[in-house]
């Protein structure tokens, strides 16, 4: 979930915050974004999902807070890039590769639950922040512009119609080997929304500065050059400023 580019160590930090619902095309772009402007990477969705992949192998009860919060703070979270692996940005959970099982039926009908307690939150926010401390990264998730990087000078919110994010999903998931039917993951799509958004703490929503991306009908490429011109924009809009 977290990429560490060579070279980009030494410069100021300056966080990209991409937010939006579930299968909106936000990972790939975020991640290919990250590419084209030599910036680490941090999908904080892996975070919330390896560790209810974690509870769910432990067999922790999803409702007990405190245990979760335990589980967040001892967990071993790292990635590794495999180039020719798909995806290749690889989740790895005290060593073992993930990827797979973390984007499971399983896991994704109970992390909406996970993460909705404030004390799991409070643990993997510490962390995502710890991890981006004093590098240059393009941070996706939920509440990335809202609470965890608030003054992140560039925010971007991605959706797309639901019928096109069912689709992307659906696609996806019989890629990864899982036979599913369209209906069913359209449904999940349309759960996770509602659960994401109206959750009591950092509830999925776009941070009033943060510009809408709608991706529906868009390819990779029209959306990722599109965000890179924006992200290039705004650097020179503060540069000017100053
Ligand atoms: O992005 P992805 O679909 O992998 O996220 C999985 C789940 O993790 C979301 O449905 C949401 O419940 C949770 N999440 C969150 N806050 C984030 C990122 C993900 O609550 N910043």
């Amino acid at each position: 979930m977290f990429m560490r580019r060579r070279g980009t160590a030494e410069k100021t930090a300056m966080i990209i915050a991409i937010d939006g619902p579930a299968g909106a095309g936000k990972s790939t772009v975020a991640r290919k974004l990250a590419q084209k402007l030599g910036m680490d990477y941090l999908d904080t969705g892996a975070m919330y999902r390896a560790l209810t992949l974690e509870a769910l192998r432990k067999r922790v009860d999803l409702d007990d807070a405190l245990t979760l919060s335990r589980l967040a703070a001892d967990m071993e979270l790292g990635t590794v890039y495999v180039p020719g692996k798909r995806p290749p940005y690889r989740v790895l959970l005290g060593g073992e590769d993930v990827t797979v099982a973390v984007r499971s039926r399983e896991v994704s009908a109970q992390v909406s639950k996970v993460s909705a307690h404030a004390e799991v939150r409070a643990e993997l926010v510490r962390k995502q922040r710890a991890m981006a401390e004093g590098r240059d990264m393009v941070v996706e998730g939920r509440d990335v512009g809202t609470v965890v990087f608030p003054d992140a000078p560039v925010k971007f919110f991605v959706t797309a119609s639901v019928a096109e994010r069912a689709q992307r999903r659906h696609r996806a998931m019989l890629r990864d080997g899982y036979e599913v039917s369209l209906e069913a993951v359209r449904r999940e799509v349309v759960r996770r929304d509602r659960l994401d958004s109206t959750r009591v703490v950092n509830p999925l929503r776009r941070a009033p500065d943060a510009e809408m991306v709608d991706t529906t009908g868009k390819s990779v490429a029209q959306v990722v050059n599109g965000l890179a011109r924006r992200v290039r924009e705004k650097l020179e809009e503060a540069a000017g400023r100053r």
